[in-house]
């Protein structure tokens, strides 16, 4: 990397990244430097106004009712003649000629001895004082009612002003508008409000690799997360995202990016590049747009530890760490309070509920950690689930149900603790149906299937070793696996132990994947193909990681031979076909649907034994029911056929 021209600017920099700022003293250095912060207000119409705050206080200009109101249909009287009615001594009354429907104005008073029909709503007469219900009346002749029973004055009448009184304060400042205060709104004839005008916030994704999602990924690419992921959050939380698209990661670009933006927003959220890795350039950028400056570069979050906060000129400008779990957490816990204050609105309550962690979990000494967890309803209560695949995996997120913070005091959970989990959502829906284990295509038919069905299911992919081990401590209904037992040389029933038992599933052909047209294992048998590339030094194998079935497999066919890649030790098929199909690797182990998926060639080797380690004492539960009966379905059976799966029987 170049030296960059202003040597003392880069020392400053080294320094600010060197200090890293506690979770709580960043966030108070950065709100001290953004408030106070003048709230720009705007009219809006009802509708418009939806999820606003409103900027000032709003007074009824009207009464409502705006008149004396029947709360029933019957007559409106004057109490004071039926003062002495009974059941021996009916009251008689004589009917005016005319009846009151809603918006009608009455013409003729209610004078002693009379009454006038009076449907709900309706604006009561003069004279008229109580409304008597038409179910306590009986007609007598024409134009003549009884009544056998008194009325208090005011009865079944609501009066002018007694919902809101003209002048009455009915909203106040801050109040956020829902549906509800746009009712109120509505009722007392108000069409406009002034509000709190959205912060108007630019997003902005960094990185010479993103490609934008509907664009065809090119080599090395990824798809841009960050920014849809905090434009959709921006707006869930009272702002107006405006995303601008990636930027490559060229230092006079971006620049000329970042104050184009800044001049014309009130705050700029960018992802990426705020690490010092070769090509981090925007945190670099932040002195020169105005000051402050960076008030933190570096907070101790995990994930998030490369966060960076500025204030420029008065406007916040924030750069997200570049993985999208990192951006996403980094946002909720540091921008997302900030966002909202500057929209006016409360803070953000999120739902909590208690729930226990399984077994320990470890966490980093001095950092406010995050852990996102999946809710699983345990023998004694809910259990959280650590579901993190790692602060690259987008996944993560949509599979978790909440997360648990880990204070920077403490370096681990015990196992069994009950802590609070805050939610993604208000409602957990604990799923009816809970399958950990390994992955496999196969499966989501089957959980398609199902999930059509009616059942919610909840899979989670922590490979045959993690599954087993949740079967053991009752956190799933069934575990997905296939481990080789070379002792018994068989699948999978060597590994159950006490309470699981075997649901058997499908089988996988495993074999020898390389690129079509590669001469060198083309027509050979799955033998000739290993031995002619154990005795090519050109030829690259993948491997796959210790504890697989495959691995076993792998092991078995190289004897003692450690090829060229040997190390490279991915957790999945998936893997091993893209490093093939990439030329990162010439040949490796893969099973047959994903082998044709990469559209790699495949010479069939053995059988892969996909089954269920069932939690025995779930078994009567419905879900697990109609799990077992949906696998047992001819159409699902032949779908799975179809995908390149066998019967396992
Ligand atoms: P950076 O902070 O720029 O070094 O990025 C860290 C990691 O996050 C890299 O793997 C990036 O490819 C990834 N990343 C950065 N920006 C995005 C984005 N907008 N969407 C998805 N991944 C990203
Ligand atoms: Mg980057």
């Amino acid at each position: 990397m170049s030296q960059p021209p202003n040597s003392i600017r880069h020392d400053s920099h080294q320094e600010q990244f060197l200090t890293i700022l506690s979770r709580e003293e960043a966030l108070a250095r950065f709100e001290a430097a953004v408030f106070p912060w003048a709230i720009p207000t705007e009219e809006r119409t009802l509708a418009e106004a939806l999820g606003l705050a409103l900027a000032g206080d709003v007074t009824a200009p009207i009464d409502v009712p705006p008149f004396d109101r029947s709360n029933v249909d019957g007559f409106a009287v004057r109490a004071a003649d039926l003062a002495a009615a009974s059941e021996a001594l009916p009251a008689r009354l004589t009917l005016n000629a005319e009846s009151i429907a809603c918006g009608t104005v009455p013409q003729l008073p209610v004078l002693a001895g009379t009454a006038t029909a009076i449907a709900t709503g309706g604006p009561l007469p003069r004279g008229a004082d109580a409304i008597i219900m038409v179910e306590h009346t009986q007609p007598a002749g024409a134009g003549v009612i009884e009544v056998r029973r008194g009325v208090s004055p005011g009865q079944f009448v609501s009066n002018a002003g007694s919902d809101m009184a003209r002048g009455e304060v009915v909203l106040r400042t801050g109040t956020v508008i829902g549906a509800r205060e746009i009712g109120m709104l509505a009722a007392c004839g108000v069409s406009r409000v002034t509000v709190a005008r959205r912060p108007r916030v630019a997003i902005l994704s960094t990185g010479d690799e993103l490609v934008q999602p509907g664009a065809p990924l090119r080599q090395a690419g990824i798809y841009d997360a960050n920014g849809p992921i905090i434009s959709a959050a921006v707006t869930e939380n009272g702002g107006e995202a405006d995303f601008l698209g990636a930027f490559p990661d060229d230092e006079a670009a971006l620049e000329r990016a970042m104050r184009d933006a800044l001049a014309a927003h009130d705050m700029l959220i960018l992802s990426g590049g705020t690490s010092k890795g070769a090509g981090d350039v925007s945190y670099r950028i932040l002195g020169r747009l105005g000051s402050p400056g960076v008030i933190a570069h570096g907070v101790a979050l995990k994930p998030g530890k490369p966060l960076c906060l500025a204030v420029c000129d008065g406007k916040p400008v924030v750069i997200l760490p570049g993985f999208p779990t990192s951006a996403m957490f980094t946002f909720h816990d540091m921008i997302v309070p900030v966002l909202r204050r500057m929209a006016g609105l409360p803070p953000r309550v999120d739902a909590q509920v208690t729930a226990r962690v399984p077994f320990r979990v470890p966490s980093e000494l001095g950092r406010t950690e995050f852990v996102m967890v999946s809710l699983v309803e345990g023998q004694d209560g809910l259990a959280a689930y650590p579901t993190g695949k790692g602060s690259g995996a987008i996944t993560s997120f949509t599979q978790a149900d909440g997360f648990i913070r880990i204070e920077p005091l403490a370096d681990h959970i015990p196992a069994g603790s009950e802590l609070p989990v805050t939610l993604f959502t208000p409602q957990v829906r604990v799923p009816d149906l809970v399958v950990i284990g390994s992955h496999c295509t196969g499966l989501d038919l089957v959980v398609g299937a199902l999930s059509r069905g009616g059942t919610s299911v909840r899979s989670l992919a922590v490979g045959s070793l993690g599954g087993l081990a949740a079967a053991k401590r009752g956190e799933c209904d069934l575990a997905p696996i296939h481990l080789f037992d070379p002792k018994t040389q068989s699948y999978n029933a060597p590994f159950l132990g006490d309470g699981l038992e075997l649901v058997p599933g499908w089988r996988r052909m495993q074999g020898f994947a390389f690129r079509q047209g590669d001469k060198r294992f083309g027509g050979m048998s799955a033998e000739e193909a290993i031995r002619a590339a154990l005795s090519n030094p050109d030829c690259m194998m993948v491997n796959r990681n210790q504890g697989s079935g495959t691995r076993i497999l792998i092991d078995q066919l190289l004897g003692s031979a450690r090829p060229d890649g040997y190390w490279n030790q991915p957790r999945s098929h998936n893997a091993v076909a893209a490093a093939i199909a990439q030329e990162r690797a010439d040949w490796g182990v893969t099973i047959a649907p994903v082998a044709h998926a990469a559209g790699l060639a495949f010479i069939p080797l053995t059988e892969e034994h996909y089954d269920f380690a069932l939690v025995s004492a779930r078994k009567e539960r419905p879900a697990v029911q109609a799990f077992l009966a949906t696998l047992q379905l001819p159409e699902i059976q032949a779908v799975l056929e179809e995908a390149g799966f066998t019967r396992a029987d």
